[in-house]
């Protein structure tokens, strides 16, 4: 391998310019050229490519988000797209990829070097967690920080006004941000996607927590909880129990922001250093992972399958216990 090239996908999340920067010094170290894709698969089909040098990405450690900006790409998905996105390639001299991102881009990546033999290395970067093959993925850790931050802002107000807050987090059909940072913040109830808590339960906890004389309460909300979001519980709610002032609040993309925490930074450090040896060893089609606080590699159409994916039982079942 003479030269590989990096670039990121799907969405962005904190810890992706760590991981960047151990690739392009990893990848020099070990005497190889490493170019930069800019906007993910899109950046490939304009060719929208950079070289990289350790210059290249000083100082970036500490920021949120991608130097190298990220992209959703429909023409990828199509043969036209991905032969121009191979011809820019050859055109670069790129013969090997690390990909930084999300299931939808191990997808991709997965094909691609199915069709044209480039071997191809994918990192887990996302805020959701939700991928199988790594106890973690780059950006969640400081996703959970920042939701925690935000709701021990909110509980303040909360406590003043004797409000109940229903406080919608993000995950997609993942409840990992939600169980974390409901326990992590004393919140009274998590609603999430992986345990079905019926409305009726929710408002019997909540007549418990008011009879204790509770001056407030927090209910954390999934964004894929399958009762439809923070609006539709509160509504609910509200129909039967109406002891609080009640009010919403969407975080958003907030979640997505920021600077990464020490355990993102580092992960994505161990991660982009493992994927340019794993490349360098003769791997591809694998993804990297941090599991028991190792890294392995599991192949991608294992890790694309569908899994059981499971929360930690401890946190489930502490959740409403601790509350
Ligand atoms: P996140 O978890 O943040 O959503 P992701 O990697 O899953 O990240 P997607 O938008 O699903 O985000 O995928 C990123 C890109 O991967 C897509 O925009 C598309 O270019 C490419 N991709 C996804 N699925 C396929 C596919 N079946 N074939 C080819 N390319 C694909």
């Amino acid at each position: 391998i003479k030269k590989i090239a990096v670039f990121t996908s799907g969405g962005d999340a904190p810890g992706m310019n760590a991981c960047i920067r151990a690739v392009v010094r990893t990848a020099l170290h070990f005497g190889c050229e490493v170019a930069g894709i800019k906007q993910g698969y899109q950046g490939m089909i304009d060719n929208n490519i950079t070289e990289m040098s350790r210059h290249s990405v000083s100082n970036i450690m500490q920021l949120g988000g991608t130097i190298l900006k990220t992209a959703r790409c429909l023409d990828f998905r199509t043969p036209e797209g991905m032969q121009k996105a191979y011809d820019n390639l050859k055109l670069n001299g790129i013969d090997a990829l690390v990909a930084i991102g999300g299931d939808g881009t191990f997808t991709g990546a997965e094909r691609f070097s199915g069709i044209y033999n480039i071997p191809v290395i994918c990192v887990p970067g996302t805020i959701d967690n939700d991928l199988y093959g790594s106890d973690f993925t780059l950006g969640f850790d400081t996703a959970t920080n920042t939701v925690i931050e935000a709701i021990d802002k909110i509980r303040d107000t909360a406590e003043s006004h004797d409000r109940l807050f229903f406080i919608e987090v993000m995950g997609r059909d993942a409840g990992c941000i939600a169980l974390r940072a409901g326990i992590a913040s004393g919140a009274e109830a998590i609603m999430m996607p992986e345990k079905d808590t019926a409305i009726i339960d929710l408002i019997k906890t909540l007549e418990e927590g008011a009879a204790q004389k509770k001056s407030s309460s927090i209910v954390i909300v999934a964004e894929g909880d399958k009762n439809g979001g923070a609006f539709n519980v509160a509504k609910k709610v509200k129909e039967t129990f109406d002891f609080y002032d009640t009010k919403v609040t969407i975080l958003g993309h907030l979640q997505r922001g920021g600077s990464p925490s020490s355990f993102d930074r580092i992960l994505g450090c161990r991660m982009g250093f493992a994927a340019v040896k794993a490349l360098l060893r003769g791997e591809t089609r694998k993804m990297v992972g941090l599991r028991s606080n190792e890294i392995k590699l599991t192949d991608l159409k294992e890790a694309l399958t569908d899994h059981e994916f499971k929360l930690e039982e401890d946190l489930l079942e502490m959740a409403t216990i601790l509350a």
